[in-house]
């Protein structure tokens, strides 16, 4: 029993714990606007001369963010792929990225043809500057994924790169909204990729978008996405540089149609909305999981201010496998899922199940990270009740399994 009684004494029907899968409803105005695709039948981003849905969610979203460029395509992997080619990486080049991302990360890198170099990630989930700085020293580019959001120390890797003239890639497939010293995160590299899959900030079932202040590289993204002949005449910016390219680069057809950015554009003016109900309900959660022995979460670095639908802590090292799948199966008791990242089989975000690169690298930072790194969904919309319900299903989960106790 916990000494004060506070947690034990609540009352859990995991019947009613909150659906933390479920999707928000996509904004009405999208409605009217589908309409009118659906009955015209115009759904390729080219066939309209000007004002396609796609050729104004570009406009709109480098104007939100703050970028010259924007390109808008089928995923987020797909503009990581489009950017390492728009690099112009040679065959073979080694592109640096965090041992904790998702599979489609190293993917890409594999898709264009380059090798991925693992660096190794702290216990908060952010790059290890020491082994990043020894790894960069054989590096052609880097690719920064901000793994669910939390951002590694863009001062040190971009100081590093720069001195290098090594080119930064930002994966902000999950930092829609994030901010580094109040600026955009995806601003900050060479060029920015974001996800609009539907667990990200703005969900359109699919769909990606990248931005840059490069003209060369917008120029060359473009496209290669698809604006085969002179489609490349609806994407503003300079003409003389889509003239150089055309047909010299291939068409990979990897463009985003009309009724994605459909639904994606009315959810853009809810962004900010989303992020301070993001970052309260994150918080709310953290402060009870802090106060619970045996719970830890990660501070943000003092120049990020996050923009999370989803809430990571790690377990204490002194926790056995067994009372980590202890703790796992208590809180599903309670109706809350937690996903240890290392525990879980064959998941995605686990670097030793990228069995396409061949043998696992030995990183043993990042796989005690993962061994013992736990990941709760946290959708922006759960009221301060539904959030409190988790936190405290999770306390009470920890509590079960170190024999009761409280921080304070
Ligand atoms: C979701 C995600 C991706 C992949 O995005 P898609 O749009 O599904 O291709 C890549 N990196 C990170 C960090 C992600 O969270």
């Amino acid at each position: 029993m916990a000494p004060d009684g506070q947690v034990l004494t609540r009352e859990y029907d995991p019947a009613k714990a909150p659906d933390v899968h479920a999707s928000e409803p996509i904004p009405e105005a999208a409605r009217a606007e589908i309409e009118r695709l659906l009955a015209s039948g115009d759904l390729f981003r080219y066939t309209a001369p000007e004002g396609a849905p796609v050729a104004l969610l570009e406009a709109e979203f480098a104007e939100v963010l703050g970028a010259r460029y924007a390109l808008a395509v089928s995923s987020c992997s797909a503009a990581l792929f489009l950017a390492l080619k728009a690099l112009d990486l040679p065959r073979g080049a080694k592109v640096l990225i965090p041992a904790f991302t998702f599979a489609a990360v190293p993917s890409s890198i594999v898709h264009a043809e380059c090798v991925p170099v693992l660096v190794e990630v702290g216990e908060n989930y952010r790059v290890d500057m020491d082994d990043f700085a020894a790894k960069l020293q054989d590096g052609d580019a880097v690719m920064i994924s901000h793994m669910r959001g939390h951002t590694s120390d863009m001062d040190a890797i971009m100081a590093l790169c720069d001195a290098r003239g090594i080119p930064v890639i930002e994966d902000a497939a999950h930092s829609l909204g994030t901010t580094w010293h109040g600026r955009n995160i995806g601003t900050i590299g060479r060029v920015g990729c974001f996800s609009f899959q539907s667990y990200k900030m703005i969900n359109a079932g699919e769909g990606g978008i990248m931005i840059t202040d490069d003209p060369e590289i917008a120029a060359r993204a473009v496209i290669m996405s698809g604006a085969y002949e002179q489609n490349w005449k609806k994407h503003p910016g300079l003409q003389n540089s889509y003239c150089q390219w055309q047909n010299k680069l291939p068409l990979y057809n990897l463009r985003m149609q009309n009724l994605s950015a459909a639904v994606i554009r009315p959810q853009l003016p809810a962004l900010q909305d989303r992020v301070a109900k993001g970052r309260a309900g994150h918080d709310r959660v953290a402060d009870v999981l802090n106060a619970c022995e045996g719970l830890s979460v990660p501070a943000p670095l003092p120049a990020e201010a996050r923009a999370p639908d989803s809430i990571q802590f790690n377990l204490a090292h002194d926790w056995t496998d067994a009372q980590a799948l202890a703790f796992q199966a208590a809180a599903k008791a309670r109706g809350v899922t937690v996903q240890i990242f290392g525990l879980s089989e064959g998941n995605a975000r686990a670097f030793w199940n990228w069995e396409f690169l061949g043998p696992a690298p030995d990183l043993p930072k990042t796989r005690a990270m993962l061994m013992r790194a736990c990941d709760v969904r946290l959708p922006t919309r759960l009221t301060d009740a539904e959030l409190d319900f988790i936190a405290h299903a999770i306390a009470e989960a920890a509590q079960a399994v170190m024999g009761g106790g409280r921080k304070i």
